[in-house]
């Protein structure tokens, strides 16, 4: 019997710590220990210098529910007892990592690299559903196996062991169902091909599995009555390569909206794709759809923003929020990096520095996509726009409005000239020679707005105005002040003075004229209104109410709306 050894002392804190805080899902296990498995073929791959064949490599699941035991196996570099004992009694160790930097003084092979790991916590995550762990390991170029058992908690024993091939295998005894755990559904096909076509889909290597399926009796093929059988066939259960690290140019609109409809949730085709790849600082890709209606759920306050986050092919979470600013919240799709941790987790996220600038120039390429559709395809941006505008208004005097020089340029606005959506540098173009205004006027709806008196007499003078029928609409005005040096002006608010010198002569005798009639109705109003004035702004209306310099009639309505 082998002598059993302790876990340092700092592992076994870790141990309890990890299992306990850092990972919040216990069905990730199956992720960490195929992505050490995919680790370890990478080593085998990359020390024999590519002279193996990559055909044989693969990495096998085998669920046995008589015995309650998982096992995972590897074709990969395996390990000396030294090593087991190294890798897996102390924890915080991370192998890859050093093996990584290893290989980095190797110049050869600088750019073929790709291994997961910065922390050696990984394997330790089997413990969450495992009550006992048996590893058994081969190292490449060695003729003696180890056996490396452990039940997490009293430490772990090595002992010489029988295995004719290279790699490790890797058997978990699953913990006894509990009332508030099932372990026993990691012994289920369809929860492992789940668990596999979420979290490990993309792992470069074969992940397979026996699985028992139904299928016609070759013999009845031909005949009316067909019979079935029970066969067992050998299934890979991963697709091997993701869709956005292949190269653009191969993949079709087809494949990224089926991607899209099956990873979001979505029935309808997404409106626009945007897939690119950053190479620098921090290094990623990141396939990013902007749907083409509201997502569902979109103004419910249990929407999740955010984008998944993939490290090496690898996912880690959905709907990292860091990634997106709220106002392109409606913005689905994925980021894969090499630079961040696989142990990552939500609470680390908020302060990482390289997800702060993998954050930043998401927004500047959606900001430029956006651009581009707006000046390039202008009713499609207009069908966008009629989605997800809102959103795109809320970032302008959201967070101070310090967005607002970024989104101005991508407003679009009713406009009285040919009843169309303007952009401000569009009407800013055809302003009037002696316009020293941006005029705008807000109302419910665009007909009503149009039927008013100020209006009318706008667009008698060949003004341009703005009409604003959402109730943020007055907020953003507020936030931007100014477009390009032009002051945003209520035209239902104070004195425009549009009038010529003529006009002016002719209503101050007009005035002048009837100021006992003037009078007479502002008494008989008595405060229901400030005052009674004669005007020019009207066109065919008699009479026209408006407010005076202080808030709009529409801010007015807002702020009655709002919940006291
Ligand atoms: P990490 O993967 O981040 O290095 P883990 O805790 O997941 O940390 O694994 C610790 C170490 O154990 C690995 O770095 C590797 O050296 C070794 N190891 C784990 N699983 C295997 C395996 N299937 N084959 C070979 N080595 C392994
Ligand atoms: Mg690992």
């Amino acid at each position: 019997m082998a002598r059993k050894k302790q876990f340092k002392a700092e592992s076994k804190r870790l141990l309890d710590l990890m299992i306990n805080s850092i990972y919040t899902h216990k069905e990730i296990f199956l992720r960490e220990l195929i992505s050490n498995a995919s680790d370890a073929i990478d080593k085998y791959y990359y020390s024999n210098a590519g002279h193996v064949d990559p055909s044989t490599f693969e990495i096998r699941i085998e669920p046995n529910k008589e015995a309650r035991t998982l096992t995972i196996s590897d074709t990969g570099i395996g390990m000396s007892k030294e090593e087991l004992e190294e890798n897996l009694g102390t924890i915080a160790k991370s192998g890859s990592l050093a093996f990584k930097e290893q290989m980095e003084n190797n110049k050869e092979h600088e750019n073929d690299v790709d291994i997961i790991g910065q922390f050696g916590v990984g394997f330790y995550s089997a413990f969450m559903v495992a009550k006992e762990l048996c590893v058994i390991s081969k190292k490449d170029g060695s003729d003696e196996a180890y056996k490396w058992i452990s039940d997490g908690d009293s430490g772990y024993t090595i002992e010489p062991a029988e295995k004719e091939t290279t790699g490790t295998t890797i058997i978990l005894t699953l913990k006894d169902d509990t009332e508030n755990d099932d372990y026993s559904k990691y012994l289920e096909t369809y929860t492992l091909k789940d668990l596999i076509k979420k979290y490990s889909d993309y792992i470069r290597y074969p992940i397979k599995m026996n699985v028992e399926t139904s299928k016609i009796k070759e013999e009845t093929k031909d005949s009316d009555k067909p019979e079935y059988e029970t066969v067992i066939e050998d299934q890979t259960l991963n697709s091997m390569v993701p869709l956005w690290k292949r190269q653009k140019s191969k993949i079709t609109d087809e494949e990224y909206n089926q991607f899209y409809k099956d990873h979001f949730y979505d029935y309808a085709d997404p409106k626009r794709v945007i897939h690119f790849s950053v190479e620098g600082n921090v290094s990623f890709t990141a396939l990013l759809y902007i749907p083409s209606h509201v997502p569902q759920g979109f103004y419910h306050q249990d929407y999740k923003k955010g984008l998944q986050l993939y490290c090496r092919g690898v996912f880690i979470m959905d709907h990292a929020e860091e990634l997106l600013p709220d106002y392109l919240r409606f913005v689905k799709g994925l980021v894969d990096s090499q630079d961040l941790s696989l142990n990552i987790s939500r609470e680390m996220l908020q302060h990482d520095h390289q997800l702060k600038a993998i954050a930043s120039r998401i927004e500047k390429k959606i900001l430029s996509e956006l651009t581009n559709m707006l000046t390039k395809e202008r009713e499609t941006y207009e069908e966008f726009w009629k989605e997800f505008g809102l959103n795109i208004k809320f970032g302008v005097y959201n967070n101070y409005g310090m967005d607002k020089d970024k989104l101005q340029d991508l407003l679009l606005f009713y406009s009285s000239k040919d009843q169309k959506l303007v952009t401000l540098n569009e009407y800013v173009n055809r302003m009037k020679e002696d316009q020293k205004d941006i005029y705008f006027v807000s109302g419910s709806d665009v007909n009503l707005i149009d039927k008013l008196p100020i209006v009318q007499t706008l667009k008698k003078k060949d003004y341009e105005v703005l009409y604003l029928t959402d109730e943020v609409d007055e907020f953003v005005m507020q936030t931007l002040m100014t477009y390009r040096e032009k002051t945003f002006r209520n035209a239902a608010q104070g004195d425009l003075d549009l009038d010529s010198e003529e006009e002016k002569q002719e209503l101050e005798k007009a005035k002048e004229d009837n100021k006992e009639l003037l009078k007479f109705m502002k008494e008989s109003l008595h405060d229901q209104v400030a005052e009674v004035k004669l005007s020019n702004r009207l066109i065919d209306d008699p009479v026209c109410l408006t407010a005076g310099e202080g808030l709009s009639f529409e801010m007015e309505k807002v702020f009655a709306n709002m919940p006291k």
